[in-house]
């Protein structure tokens, strides 16, 4: 039998695995052993002998069973000047574990083989009064190739590992000396191209025996693969689900998002009316990148009105950070003047202006310092959306 990462293991399928290795008492024993990697971040084998919730004979048995050595590096960590935003950048260090294949069959053939380990990751955290909100990377790179996105630009370079994710988490943890109460995978990369491990670190996140940060307190955010959104739905996976639509015209979207190619509005609108429905949910948070010229005119405020019917929606606008790309930022006049005209929809409209922008820690603005840090691996593109 293999020896795969325990951090890549989700804690609801532990017990399971630790009974295939013939450990009496898995239940009890998969919960201790959560709270000591998750919970209490141990780090290595030592540090959960010190965190003193496993005795030294099962602990040794379970080193032979397991791995659990680090797979992150810190590279650095950086304070924004708004003083409520720190930027963390992680090495990774292969190699791609086996577990991957073991625990949570990947869904997606074509993203793989791994590309050259090494790949350079940012995560950010932002404090809000008694909050703090990790904004956790999927991915290294992404597939996606939005226009306005620097991490775009990169391409992929490889999925992470759930075990990857939640290390992250430990470290931003134990460096910050806080607890994160809030998940948004919001970093780089397209946490529905990698969704198995995601959801495993959702998992891990989430559950009693793992981080136990509440389910309403995870959002993932889409491009809008609507295979996976399926997915979402039919398994009624109640993490929270945010769409970036961006335009409600499907020439808009198919220019500045290529996966619109693929996945077409009608067939995307579809598939999140469905979701809303069948998990009975209230509300579903739009996300719209404000972008002057492209989709702030009165077509874009009107389709938005046509094209949304049905769906019972929170709009919000995030005026766009600068990357360097070939758009331009709206001032806060044209700002004030698109959400004036989009009160017509008669939805709750929020204005993000994202925390640490003037720093490079903004929405879309992950990338800049992982090209001059990272080596270039293979980059991957998932099937059709360059050739749709
Ligand atoms: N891949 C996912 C999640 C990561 S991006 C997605 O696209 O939804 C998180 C959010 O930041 C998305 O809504 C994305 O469209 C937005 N974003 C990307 N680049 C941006 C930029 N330069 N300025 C403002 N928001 C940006
Ligand atoms: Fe990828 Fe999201 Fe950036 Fe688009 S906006 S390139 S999907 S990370």
């Amino acid at each position: 039998m293999d020896r795969p990462h325990l951090r890549d293991v989700p804690v609801d399928v532990l017990p399971e695995a630790l009974r295939a290795r013939g450990f009496p008492n898995p239940g009890d024993l998969a919960h201790r052993v959560g709270l000591a990697i998750h919970r209490d971040g141990a780090l290595g084998w030592d540090e959960v002998d010190a965190s003193g919730r496993i005795g030294w004979k099962v602990r040794a048995r379970l080193s032979d069973a397991f791995d659990l050595s680090p797979r992150l590096e810190t590279l650095s960590s950086r304070d924004a000047s708004d003083g409520a935003t720190r930027k963390w950048m992680f090495r990774t260090a292969g190699p791609w574990p086996a577990a991957e294949r073991i625990f949570a069959p990947r869904e997606d053939p074509t993203v793989g083989p791994p590309a050259a380990d090494g790949q350079v990751v940012e995560f950010v955290l932002i404090r809000h009064w008694d909050d703090h909100t990790l904004c956790v990377s999927s991915q290294a790179g992404c597939a996606m190739g939005c226009s306005f996105c620097a991490t775009g630009v990169l391409g992929l370079r490889r999925n992470l590992t759930a075990g990857e994710m939640t290390e992250a988490l430990v470290r931003v943890q134990r460096d910050a000396g806080v607890r994160v109460t809030d998940v948004v995978f919001m970093g780089m990369g397209e946490p529905l191209h990698n969704l198995d491990q995601v959801l495993a670190a959702c998992t891990n996140m989430n559950h009693a025996s793992g981080h136990g940060i509440a389910r309403r307190r995870i959002t993932l955010s889409t491009a809008g693969l609507v295979p996976g959104i399926r997915r979402l739905t039919r398994e009624r996976c109640r993490f929270r689900l945010h769409l970036s639509l961006h335009s409600a015209i499907q020439e808009t979207r198919e220019r500045i998002m290529p996966i619109a190619r693929l996945h077409p509005l009608p067939e995307l609108l579809d598939a999140m009316r469905e979701h809303q429905r069948d998990l009975a949910l209230k509300w579903i948070t739009l996300q719209y990148v404000a972008l002057p010229d492209v989709n702030m005119d009165d077509a874009h405020v009107d389709a938005l009105g046509r094209e949304l019917t049905g769906l019972r929606y929170i709009l919000n606008v995030i005026p766009w950070n600068d990357t360097g790309a070939a758009h331009r930022a709206p001032t806060w006049d044209e700002v004030r003047d698109f959400t004036a005209r989009l009160r017509r929809l008669r939805c709750p409209i929020k204005v993000r202006y994202s925390a640490g922008k003037s720093d490079g820690m903004g929405c879309g603005q992950l990338a800049a310092e992982t090209v001059a840090a990272a080596p270039t691996g293979h980059m991957l593109a998932p099937p059709g959306v360059f050739t749709a």
